[in-house]
């Protein structure tokens, strides 16, 4: 746990998320709009943008639906539920409407499993993965609260997979591991390096924390650790880690200072299909009782966000770029020009800036360079006259005259692809 109060800049290491964020100009924060409360700059905000495309959009080709609920609720809720009280000292005290007492979300489930009984239920929607980003609310102590990976407030690309019985379930939580794996992949992060996977039990004797069904947490566990070993990967295993509902599969990270933190997770619910009543017709007829798989596919936004800019120092691959490709007119005499290429740079889609100040290359250069922006075009007379720009890599690397076209081809196979540089 990082217990540097945010404020507290000095001596933090270079590739900290903390001095990237304010140094790239991604992220900010305000004392009067509260502690923990990030406020993303419009570059950041494109960072944020594309992660959140990729989650979705990875999602939906996964078979994933994606919805939108709110992000508050009433408390009957979260009673309901059993989150109230479990999670009471980490939520928000109740907001008066009308007389009735409403939480800010700590959480997603509750919310999907009112969806989910909007309508009866029949075998073959199942398994039904409802995924959405959802902002979550939750209270952190003041003196814990570090840039973007303890905040009081984030987006968590979170899904409640409806599954029919233990072998679905059995096999969504492969399948939501496989989807971790692949992201995480997309990202450069391999499994035992960069993240490993932690089986995190219950406690049976503790049965104030963890709902008392033994029979239930020894089946649920099993099925996990059969899921773990199946993968081939080494996992260890952590008691009194659990959700209050059953037991998680966490992919735990480990940050620059050396902290692991758990990014993404996959729990067994055995107890909220019971509180939700919730149920499918099966194929005879039958009114049957789902199970749940709760599962994040990256984690929350802001975390992700955190990990990646340390893990490339800043340096994200094009896709992430907030500014993909910056043009550097030698001089004012190559302007007109400039502004032309930056023009059909734009219009095809690409993130591009042009550089008007009064500067020396070279200065515009270092400037591009501490930004950490993936491609720059150098425009002087010769350019200008054959109508072709001079492409440099981020890192001093010099890729020589072309066309805009060719470069236009270049960029767009590496955002489509989403290529590491
Ligand atoms: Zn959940």
């Amino acid at each position: 746990m990082d217990n540097k109060p945010q404020n507290i800049e000095e001596n933090l290491d270079p590739r900290d998320h903390r001095v990237l964020g304010r140094e790239l100009d991604l992220f900010t924060f305000s004392d009067t709009v509260g502690k923990g409360l990030p406020l993303w700059t419009s570059r950041g905000a494109t960072f944020r943008r594309e992660l959140e495309r990729f989650v979705v959009d990875t999602e939906l080709s996964w078979g994933y639906q994606h919805v939108y609920t709110p992000d508050i609720a009433k408390i009957d809720l979260y009673k309901k539920s059993g989150h109230y009280p479990y999670y009471k000292d980490t939520m928000y005290a109740p907001i008066d409407v009308d007389g009735e007492e409403f939480m800010l979300r700590p959480m997603t489930c509750p919310h999907h499993f009112e969806l989910y009984l909007s309508k009866p239920r029949s075998y073959r929607e199942l398994p039904m993965r409802i995924a959405e980003m959802a902002k979550l609310y939750r209270y952190e102590l003041s003196g814990v609260l570090s840039g973007l990976t303890r905040v009081r407030s984030f987006c968590l690309a979170d899904a409640h997979i409806i599954c029919a019985d233990a072998d679905q379930a059995h096999k969504e939580i492969a399948s939501a591991l496989d989807l971790i794996d692949y992201m995480a992949g997309v990202f450069g992060l391999k499994m035992g390096e960069n993240y490993k996977y932690r089986l995190s039990l219950g406690d049976r004797e503790n049965k104030e924390k963890y709902f008392d069904d033994p029979k239930a947490w020894e089946d649920s566990e099993e099925i996990l650790r059969k899921v773990l070993k199946e993968r081939n990967v080494e996992f260890v295993e952590a008691k009194d880690e659990a959700a209050f509902y059953g037991p998680k599969i966490d992919v735990q990270m480990t940050k620059m200072n050396g902290v692991e933190e758990t990014a993404f997770t996959v729990q067994y619910d055995f107890v909220m299909p019971t509180r939700f009543d919730l149920k499918y017709i099966d194929s005879n007829g039958e009114e049957k009782r789902p199970l749940v798989v709760h599962r994040s596919s990256i984690g929350a936004i802001e975390r992700i966000a955190a990990f990646l800019l340390e893990h490339t120092n800043g340096a994200l691959p094009v896709w992430l770029s907030p500014v993909q490709v910056k043009v550097l007119p030698i001089s004012e005499k190559v302007m007109e020009y400039a502004m032309e290429v930056t023009e059909s740079l734009k219009k095809a889609g690409i993130r591009v800036e042009l550089d008007t100040d009064a500067e020396s290359l070279g200065k515009k250069i270092r400037n591009a360079e501490a930004m950490k922006i993936p491609y720059m075009l150098i425009l002087g007379e010769k350019e200008a006259e054959n109508k072709t720009v001079s492409l440099r890599a981020r890192g001093q690397k010099d890729l020589g005259v072309m066309s805009t076209d060719e470069v236009l081809v270049k960029l767009n196979r590496e955002i489509k692809e989403k290529i590491i540089i």
